[in-house]
């Protein structure tokens, strides 16, 4: 994964991914702290966010809705085979089971959530699903599972992808529950979008964390900790250890701390203060934060070194390095 990781880096740092419709970016510095925003605007977690923000605007483009373009944008990670944190093919919980969680919401307030649900490809749409189906927010294991055959989505086969099968034939020799930050556990992609009328929506699916106990649920489908949206205001998402990033309701925090006033930049700097300020091990910790606010601002921020996301606008779509609390 790191080495796919680093190709991906290497491959499109300094030469931006143009999209239909774009021109060249002229610069890839951070467009992060004072810049002017920019609309419309997609945003999303690490390198795998370049093709997941290119089908994101392809719907943008094509429905017009963000809504459809955050969703779409994150199916594409849910299919990738090379990505372990995400999807079916994400790397199973201790028990051998691949359990996925994910979460959308729309600016003005509507969301919906999945959690520890299985044999189900895409746990966004059901997420999505639940939103505009159900008077519910969020479903959970064997009652989202029977909600999506309910819906018709196809149920898939209860067996590791050949990757995560290997990588937890590895783990099973000591069992040990150590991951390492960056490399083996956060690849959760989080997606957060505004359109050219100001209008915002976010999703996040994940597979958690590897190895996680059975029945363990992170912060993506948690409304304000691994993702929050409001129209007012702006959105924001995270990636990294989950119990870290709901022990602050992060993207709450950070939607919260712009709507005071701050920058995107500086509410994702004073979210990870908190997180680090609330968290014991901090070294053996990595969390990220994306944000944009609704004039099209963006900022982000991690713990320690090695975050970076894609952002997509009109101009291109680039992979960006977050700045960190810790530097390596
Ligand atoms: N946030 C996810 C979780 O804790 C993990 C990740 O970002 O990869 O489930």
């Amino acid at each position: 994964m790191l080495q796919r990781r680093k190709f991906i880096k290497q491959s499109l740092l300094g030469s931006a991914l143009l999209l239909p419709g774009m021109a060249a970016l002229e610069s890839q510095a951070s467009p992060s702290k004072k810049s002017s925003g920019t609309k419309p605007l997609i945003l999303s977690t690490w390198s795998h966010g370049l093709p997941a923000n290119a089908d994101a605007w392809a719907k943008l483009k094509q429905t017009g809705s963000i809504l459809d373009a955050v969703e779409a944008g994150v199916r594409n990670t849910e299919l990738d085979l090379e990505n372990l944190s995400v999807g079916l093919q994400g790397l199973p919980d201790r028990e051998g089971i691949t359990t996925l969680d994910a979460s959308i919401m729309q600016g003005d307030g509507s969301c919906g959530t999945v959690a520890f649900v299985r044999q189900v490809k895409h746990p966004i749409s059901l997420a999505r699903a639940v939103m505009e189906k159900t008077p519910h927010v969020m479903l959970v294991g064997e009652g989202a599972r029977q909600f999506a055959i309910a819906q018709g989505f196809p149920m898939e086969e209860e067996k590791l992808s050949p990757n995560a099968q290997k990588e937890y034939d590895k783990w099973k020799v000591t069992s040990q529950y150590k991951p390492i930050i960056n490399i083996e556990n956060h690849d959760t992609i989080g997606m957060i979008g505004l359109d050219a009328a100001g209008k915002l929506a976010g999703s996040c699916t994940t597979s958690g964390l590897a190895y996680k106990m059975h029945g363990r649920v992170g912060d993506s489908p948690i409304i304000g900790a691994g993702l929050f949206v409001d129209d007012e205001v702006g959105a924001a998402t995270a990636t990294g250890l989950g119990e870290s990033i709901i022990r602050i309701c992060g993207s709450f925090l950070i939607v919260e701390l712009m709507r005071q006033g701050r920058s995107p930049q500086e509410a994702c700097e004073e979210a990870v203060r908190r997180l680090v300020a609330k968290n014991k091990n901090i070294k053996d910790i990595q969390a990220g934060f994306l944000a944009v606010n609704k004039e099209g601002e963006v900022g982000a921020f991690a713990v320690h070194p090695g975050f970076n996301y894609a952002l997509a606008t009109d101009s291109g779509n680039v992979l960006v390095d977050a700045g960190s609390q810790f530097k390596s």
